[in-house]
């Protein structure tokens, strides 16, 4: 049973209508089981030829699933229809949600697409095709990126805020200590904070076995602290097995690095409770 004390759901979650495993009721009752109050299935918005999102003739399908699972699992647990949106997509996916997390698992750069997501080789070679080997230069092109998730009203989560660092274990593809990659995240963060955006200690790289530290990093995490950023906790669960995943050392993680309070929705807004 549970082993962390603050958090009471899961909102950040994949079903078989994106890239999950999992039919939307399983993740429900994996939720349900694993004694959280709130669950909700956030999909990834479509984009069009990227399989891994959802296609847009199953967007209405999805929203029904998800209000039918409302109402067949009310006595146990809350049910939400949220949305992971791409930057990629479009805006009108923005709309019709419970809430929104914003991620940019993609850049434009010299004509193509390039996805920060996919395999360690394929961003290797955008570093070296897109951005003639200067990794710093990808890291700029990243964060800007990112950082444009300010000016978007309706996100309210930050999605995996270093996610281009997937694949940065144990060998680096991204030197993280340079001072272009850090002026790049901070001015990034700093504009984000600003903009009262919630990011989330994403322990979904860890689950599936990318990295040992979760999204943000370690580093990372204790500047937005320290910036007076908001936090919440998601797991990024493709699966059942993992609708909480890692929680109890996120929770741990967030207060080593100062936080004392963990955002979470109330079925309308954002609001902290004690860590
Ligand atoms: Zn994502
Ligand atoms: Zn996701």
């Amino acid at each position: 049973m549970k082993s962390y004390k603050t958090m009471t759901q899961s909102l950040h979650t994949h079903s078989l209508f994106d890239d999950g495993k999992a039919a939307p009721e399983e993740m429900v009752r994996a939720a349900a089981a694993a004694g959280l109050k709130i669950f909700g299935s956030s999909l990834h918005s479509p984009i069009p030829d990227e399989v891994w999102t959802c296609r847009p003739e199953r967007v209405e399908a999805f929203k029904q699933e998800m209000q039918r699972l409302e109402k067949a699992y009310a006595e146990q647990l809350e049910v939400y229809c949220g949305v992971e949106y791409d930057l990629l997509s479009d805006k009108g996916y923005l709309e019709g949600f419970d809430y929104v997390i914003a991620s940019v698992h993609g850049i434009v750069a010299n004509g193509a697409t390039w996805s920060m997501d996919d395999t360690r080789e394929r961003s290797r070679r955008m570093i070296v095709l897109a951005f003639d080997g200067d990794a710093d230069a990808c890291a700029e092109t990243y964060f800007q990126r990112v950082q444009t998730i300010s000016e978007i009203p309706e996100a309210d989560i930050v999605g995996h805020f270093d996610l281009l660092t997937k694949f940065d274990e144990p060998e680096q593809l991204f030197n993280v200590s340079s001072k272009r990659y850090r002026d790049a995240a901070l001015t990034a963060m700093e504009k984000l904070v600003k903009a009262g955006k919630i990011f989330e200690l994403n322990t979904g790289a860890v689950s599936r076995g990318y990295r040992t530290e979760f999204y943000p990093s370690n580093r990372l995490l204790r500047e937005l602290h320290d910036l007076g950023g908001k936090l919440t906790i998601t797991s990024d669960s493709h699966g059942a097995d993992t609708v909480d995943f890692g929680y109890a050392e996120a929770e741990q993680a967030a207060r080593d690095a100062g936080f004392r309070e963990i955002w979470q929705f109330d079925g309308k807004k954002f609001v902290p409770t004690e860590l």
